[in-house]
C-alpha cells in the first residue's frame, strides 16, 4: 500500500499579520508547527500501513523551514518525506497550491491511497484536499472518521455528516480528508527522532517536477486578494463590580435594568 501524505506548517498562534500589498501572511520569523489536523492524517496513515503492509511518504509545499514538519512526521514512523521549495510557488491560493502538490504527488511515484488533514488552521479553506483529488482526476471522500477496511481494490469508510454518519466505499487510487475522530495522534519515538536526524529529504524546484509556471504563486491563481481588513472591536459596556451580598443585590437590579432597556429581557 503506497500512502502518501501532504502536510502543511501553519504559524503557531493565530496572532498572524497579513501583507496588505499580497494579502498573504507574513511567515518571516514567526514560530511554525505543523498544521495540528494533519498529526490524524499522519496518524490514519500509520495505522494503515500497520494493517496493509507498505510505505507511508510525507510531503509538503512551503519555505525551507518547513523540512523541520517533515522531519516531525518522520519522526512519528513515516518512511520517506520530500519538500516541494521554490520562491515561484509563494502566495499560491488553493487553486494553485493542489496543481503543485498534484505534480509532486506524481513525482514522488506510485500512490494508492493520499491523506490529507480536514484543513490547515491559517488559510482554513479545506479546499487543498479535494482540489489535489481532481487535479490527479482521483475520487475524493472528505470528512472521514474511520477506514474501514481496504478489499479488492477498494476501501470502505466512515465520514461525519451533519446528520450523523455516512458509510461510503470508493475504488483505489483516491484521497481522503480526516476528521479527528479518526484516531489519536502518536508522539514522536526516540527512534523516530534519530532516524529523522538522519534521512535525507529531496528538495524540489518548480523545474524539477515541471510546474507550469502558468498555474502557480500570486499569478497562478485564480483568487486574489482585493483587501484586507482588520475587523475593529468595538465593544463598548462596563464592568459592575460586587464584593459583598449587598453589592452583589445591587449590581443584579442594574444589570436587569440594563438588559430590560435594551429590550433582551423576553
Ligand atoms: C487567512 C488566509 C485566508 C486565505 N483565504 C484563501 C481563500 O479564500 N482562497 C484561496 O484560494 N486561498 C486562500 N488562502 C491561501 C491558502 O491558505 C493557500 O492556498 C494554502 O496553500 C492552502 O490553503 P489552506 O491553507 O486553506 O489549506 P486547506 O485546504 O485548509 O488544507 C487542507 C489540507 O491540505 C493539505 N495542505 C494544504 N496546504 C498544504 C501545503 N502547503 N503543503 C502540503 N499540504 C498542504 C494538508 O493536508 C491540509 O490539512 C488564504 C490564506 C490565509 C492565510
Amino acid at each position: 500500500m503506497n500512502i502518501v501524505v501532504p502536510i502543511k506548517q501553519v504559524p503557531e498562534s493565530s496572532n498572524v499579520k497579513m501583507d496588505p500589498e499580497t494579502g498573504t501572511v507574513i511567515r518571516k520569523g514567526i514560530e511554525t508547527v505543523v498544521n495540528p489536523l494533519d498529526l490524524y492524517a499522519l496518524e490514519a496513515s500509520l495505522r494503515l500501513r500497520e494493517q496493509h503492509g507498505g510505505t507511508v511518504t510525507v510531503i509538503s509545499m512551503g519555505p525551507p523551514q518547513a523540512t523541520r514538519a517533515l522531519k516531525e512526521a518522520v519522526a512519528m514512523g513515516c518512511d520517506a518525506a520530500a519538500l516541494l521549495s521554490d520562491r515561484r510557488v509563494g502566495g499560491s491560493d488553493t487553486c494553485a497550491t493542489s496543481y503543485a502538490l498534484a505534480q509532486m504527488i506524481k513525482t514522488v511515484g506510485k500512490y494508492d491511497v493520499i491523506i490529507c488533514g480536514e484543513r490547515a488552521t491559517d488559510g482554513d479553506t479545506a479546499q487543498v484536499g479535494p482540489g489535489i483529488a481532481s487535479w490527479l482526476d482521483v475520487p475524493a471522500v472528505t470528512y472521514v472518521s474511520k477506514i474501514e477496511e481496504i478489499e479488492d481494490g477498494r476501501v470502505l469508510m466512515e465520514r461525519l455528516v451533519e446528520e450523523g454518519y455516512q458509510q461510503i466505499s470508493t475504488s483505489i487510487p483516491c484521497l481522503v480528508t480526516v476528521v479527528k475522530e479518526v484516531a489519536t495522534p502518536r508522539l514522536p519515538t526516540l527512534k523516530g527522532k534519530i532516524r529523522s536526524m538522519e534521512l535525507n529529504i529531496p528538495v524540489y524546484s518548480a523545474d524539477d517536477i515541471a510546474l507550469d509556471p502558468k498555474y502557480i504563486g500570486l499569478k497562478g491563481s485564480p483568487t486574489k486578494v482585493v483587501r484586507i481588513d482588520t475587523p475593529k472591536v468595538t465593544r463598548g459596556g462596563r464592568t459592575i463590580a460586587a464584593q459583598d451580598d449587598v453589592s452583589i443585590e445591587a449590581a443584579a437590579d442594574e444589570f436587569i435594568d440594563l438588559i430590560e432597556k435594551k429590550g433582551l429581557l423576553q
